[in-house]
């Protein structure tokens, strides 16, 4: 791609130690650029400073989060939070100024770098030093409201048991424990609902003020900048509302009048949603991580030769770490070690239909990550999160046609009816969530029955169709749970955009099975190297979310049921 390399940092460079990396920065801080080729030089060399800072990083938080028990690696990682990473910031946007401003830049061969330079002027343009203690207060609110649900417990069934935990009641085939489990959770989350409300006033509070500091009407405006959002606009959003109320609404709805029946319950109650609606046993798609990985090799082996062998080359070199065990952080993600250029997938597999979804996402991003690993810079290794997901997204939908080797052949068509159904839940669902901060921060001075009769507008809009009779109060405060409201504002449609896309490649996949990996994979190859319209052309896909491509998109779906049992 480029004929410049770099060899500014030793190999064996501590990135986890300011003291090691600081004499470092301040050299290409202070250096002099007399040329564009000095530029590009700059350009390189801060991409792998800045890659042995990242690797630190992601091996303290993969450490952490695969020893919850361990007193060193927590502290470890937080030692480097706190007096590593606000160095990192300061000098980042020092580095970032000295960029955007250096009239070389005019010279550089605008293909390779408009992204890059575009991406840095916008974090330029919004940096003000006056926010940096708004942000770190918001940030110390999402803790509040993280330790706040992190402590909610409900007593049920003889036990104290975590809301996480109680969960699976929500599957028990018998209604009056499902109700019962239903109603212990939302009391319990009731209860705080006057704390948080308080904590996210003042984060909108903060959020508006941080917005005008940098110039902007609206926290919505400067957010989108922040975000880098270029190729598409609030209109664009709302008309993505439109086209899931148009078009996913009624099937959402029509699955759910399927559901009342096959339940035979009259009306459908919110404990009835996640139960098997013919009371069968849950999917176990595997036995122990071994046997997880060894299945999932033979899916994308399979699928595609060398998806099948870039699967296989993360078994070795420490890349995984799949199974639930005691003192192991929740969850799943796919961290990338920008040095060593070498991806890592943690999950808590318990042997559930769900951690071979999530083993199949998560191989998406592994694969998006090695298809960059030829790119230089580390900005362009790294896609925006509505490409990043397609790349995930779509791996769950092209494993369909080897499900098999999870599953016999009813589970298989209960495997994938259970992946089209979310669908319709899912993308009035960020529709819904969507809505709901363009509101709030277009309307920050709104009260909280304001908000409460707001959300209760956009859940009949986009939500199920099931009787909320007596459990009004829970309703109303029912946006609180979802807690991208209060830790990644306005982030949340990343999700919906990548799902068309992700859709779209299954259209594909399904006429054109070479063709489709092909675009997949010269498409993921691009990493963030070009704005997100080229990103989706270079896989053959639309980029729109408007009713005619969620309405094609959806047709599909609703086909593709049609032919499974229920
Ligand atoms: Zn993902």
């Amino acid at each position: 791609m480029t004929s410049i390399t770099s060899d500014f940092v030793p190999a064996d460079l501590d990135g986890a130690r300011w003291e090691d990396l600081d004499p470092l920065y301040k050299t290409l801080r202070d250096r002099e650029l007399s040329c564009s080729g000095c530029l590009e030089q700059l350009l390189l060399d801060r991409s792998v400073l800045d890659a042995t800072a990242s690797e630190a990083h992601t091996n303290l938080y993969v450490a952490m989060t695969c020893h919850t028990d361990d007193k060193k690696a927590k502290s470890s990682y937080l030692r480097f939070v706190e007096s590593v990473e606000p160095h990192l910031k300061q000098v980042g946007f020092e580095l970032d100024r000295k960029i955007v401003g250096s009239p070389h830049g005019a010279d550089l061969d605008t293909a390779r770098y408009e992204v890059l330079l575009r991406d840095l002027a916008a974090d330029v343009e919004l940096f003000r030093q006056e926010n940096i203690p708004l942000q770190t207060e918001d940030t110390k609110l999402d803790q509040q409201y993280d330790e706040t649900c992190g402590a909610m417990t409900v007593d049920f069934d003889g036990l104290e048991r975590t809301l996480p935990q109680m969960a699976k009641y929500l599957e028990e085939t018998d209604r009056a424990t499902r109700q019962e489990a239903w109603r212990g959770i939302s009391e319990r989350r009731y209860r705080d609902h006057e704390k948080l409300d308080t904590i996210f006033d003042r984060m909108i509070e903060l959020r508006t003020q941080m917005a005008r500091n940098a110039g902007f009407d609206d926290y919505r405006d400067y957010m989108f900048k922040r975000y880098h959002r270029f190729d598409y606009t609030p209109a664009d959003c709302e008309e993505f509302h439109r086209a899931a109320e148009q078009v996913c609404v009624p099937v959402l709805r029509r699955l759910n009048a399927e559901r009342a029946g096959t339940l035979n319950v009259e009306p459908l109650r919110p404990w009835d949603l996640a139960v098997d609606p013919l009371g069968r046993e849950p999917l176990r798609p595997f036995d122990g991580a071994d046997d997880l990985v060894a299945r999932t090799s033979r899916l994308f082996h399979r699928m595609d030769a060398s998806l099948g062998e870039m699967f296989d080359s993360l078994r070795t070199g420490d890349c995984l770490d799949l199974e639930s065990r005691k003192a192991k952080a929740p969850g799943g993600y796919q961290a990338h070690r920008d040095r060593s250029l070498k991806p890592f997938i943690f999950m808590n597999a318990a042997g559930v239909h769900r951690d071979l979804d999530t083993m199949v996402h998560e191989a998406g991003h592994a694969f998006h990550s090695i298809l960059c690993h030829h790119e230089p810079l580390l900005h362009y290794r790294h896609s925006p999160i509505e490409f990043a997901e397609v790349a995930s997204m779509t791996m769950e939908l092209f494993g369909f046609p080897y499900l098999d080797e999870f599953y016999d052949e009813a589970e298989v068509a209960r495997a994938k009816r259970k992946r089209l159904e979310d669908l319709a839940t899912m993308l009035p669902w960020i529709a819904t969530i969507d809505a709901f901060q363009h509101w709030i921060y277009t309307n920050p001075e709104h009260s909280h029955d304001e908000r409460n009769a707001y959300w209760l507008g956009l859940t009949k809009r986009f939500g199920p169709a099931v009787s909320w009779d007596g459990l009004e109060q829970y309703h109303e405060y029912s946006w609180q749970r979802q807690g991208h409201l209060y830790g990644v504002p306005f982030y949340y449609i990343e999700y919906g955009i990548a799902q068309l896309g992700a859709l779209q490649m299954w259209l594909q996949y399904k006429t054109d099975p070479a063709g489709a990996i092909a675009n997949y994979k010269n498409a993921l190859a691009l990493g963030g190297s070009r704005p997100l319209p080229e990103l989706f052309a270079a896989a053959g896909l639309d980029f729109s979310f408007g009713a005619p491509t969620m309405q094609r998109l959806m047709d599909e779906v609703q086909k593709e049921l049609d032919t499974l049992p229920i």
